[in-house]
């Protein structure tokens, strides 16, 4: 699944291709993918200008010119194409917005993803719950550090946590993790202040890296994207299952951590 890096690789791409096109028409192949009836979507969405595009979390933001706001979630599988015009696209698109250039956005296998028209105060409501960003202002060290002392669970599940930390999922909890040096399965509260600080610059870190190198899914943007994916070549545990670690060359391992599934490795991580 999609997770801050993807979101972020995506969330340039479109402002660098789509910000300031006008939709002029918009097909909905899946009418599950969306949160109003398909006429309603149309009249809000048709005939807008994309003003913005930004991200929360795991979701990315479109601002329309009549104030409304796309918000969608890919979760797993859900991904976004960008096809030129008369560009023969491979696959049906859950929705697609066609451009006045005749270029065309598709949103592909929106099968527990979505694409949500809503107001300011509708996308409020859904993001209230969400915990800070990682790469934002109030992820500091003396809320990680406050935050993790009040928090009996392990890290692996509380890492993925939209409710604690917004925008990570299972791969970036695990390189995170590889990265400070702490076993998935210790105790938040248990951390000592030089783990907490090792986290705490793991995180961001980790993600920037991610993002300057593409994140880590390979599935392209449009025809000339030689950028997305070229993180997958530098993952250390994530999906690395008896292989050697790069850095020590113990065996990778992978346990269930409440539930979760998650790679380390037993010699670098304490
Ligand atoms: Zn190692």
């Amino acid at each position: 699944m999609p997770e801050i890096p993807e979101m972020e690789v995506y969330k340039k791409q479109l402002s660098e291709t789509v910000v300031h096109k006008k939709i002029v028409d918009i097909t909905i192949n899946r009418e599950k993918s969306i949160n109003v009836e398909p006429q309603l979507f149309k009249d809000l969405v048709n005939d807008q200008l994309i003003i913005f595009v930004s991200r929360r979390a795991k979701h990315l933001i479109f601002t329309l010119g009549n104030g409304y706001y796309l918000v969608t979630h890919l979760m797993l599988g859900g991904r976004i194409y960008l096809a030129q015009p008369g560009e023969k696209v491979n696959t049906r698109g859950s929705v697609i917005f066609h451009f006045f250039d005749k270029t065309k956005l598709y949103f592909i296998n929106l099968r527990l993803g979505w694409l949500y028209v809503l107001t300011e105060n509708e996308m409020d409501e859904l993001f209230a719950k969400l915990g800070p960003e990682p790469l934002g202002k109030y992820f500091t060290l003396e809320w990680l550090s406050d935050s993790l002392s009040q928090r009996r669970g392990a890290l692996k599940p509380l890492l993925t946590d939209q409710a604690f930390i917004a925008g990570i999922g299972n791969c970036y909890s695990d390189e995170i993790l590889f990265r400070a040096g702490i076993r998935p399965d210790r105790k938040a509260n248990e951390l000592n202040l030089h783990e907490v600080t090792a986290l705490f610059s793991a995180i961001p870190s980790t993600l920037q890296d991610a993002i300057n190198n593409g994140g880590y899914m390979e599935k392209l943007f449009n025809s000339n994207d030689h950028f997305t994916g070229k993180y997958n070549d530098y993952l250390k545990v994530y999906d690395r299952e008896g292989q050697p670690c790069y850095q020590c060359n113990d065996t990778v391992q992978l346990i269930t951590v409440s539930g979760k599934k998650s790679f380390f490795c037993p010699s670098c991580q304490n």
